[in-house]
């Protein structure tokens, strides 16, 4: 998907910041996997995920502002169309036959999943605060 020098480097430093992130995420999962997370810790996730502002579901590569399906966000703030995370995974349970441990495609973290159905709300109430842009 890399197709000049720019994007390589820019590539491998957001690969080096996501590694990172990785690890911290699977040490933070050691204590989030077994229990359910609070509406208070989804929030925060839901605020990394909007901040890093890049809305494109990573696997059908469509931003998921552009229709009207549903969006979901894993426990590792990462962004998908319901329809497109229920996709991979029922192809990555059958492919692997690790039965119900799911993993995340983007970081390949195991995750808890929840419907963001006030995405467009939520999305228009930050825009209006950009405290980082000021
Ligand atoms: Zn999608
Ligand atoms: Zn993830």
């Amino acid at each position: 998907m890399v197709s000049c020098m720019d994007l390589n480097v820019n590539h491998f430093l957001y690969e080096v910041s996501r590694n990172l992130e990785q690890s911290r995420l699977v040490f933070e999962q050691f204590n989030t996997r077994s229990r359910i997370i609070s509406p208070d810790e989804w929030l925060v996730i839901k605020r990394k995920a909007l901040r890093r502002d890049n809305f494109d579901c990573p696997i059908c590569l469509t931003s998921v502002r552009d229709d009207q399906r549903s969006v979901t966000l894993t426990s590792c703030s990462h962004i998908f169309h319901d329809t497109c995370l229920l996709t991979f995974e029922s192809l990555a349970v059958s492919s692997q036959e690790q039965g119900a441990h799911n993993f995340c495609p983007v970081c390949r973290s195991s995750y808890q999943k929840d419907l963001l159905e006030d995405f467009d709300c939520r999305l228009s109430s930050t825009s209006e605060t950009p405290s980082y842009y000021s």
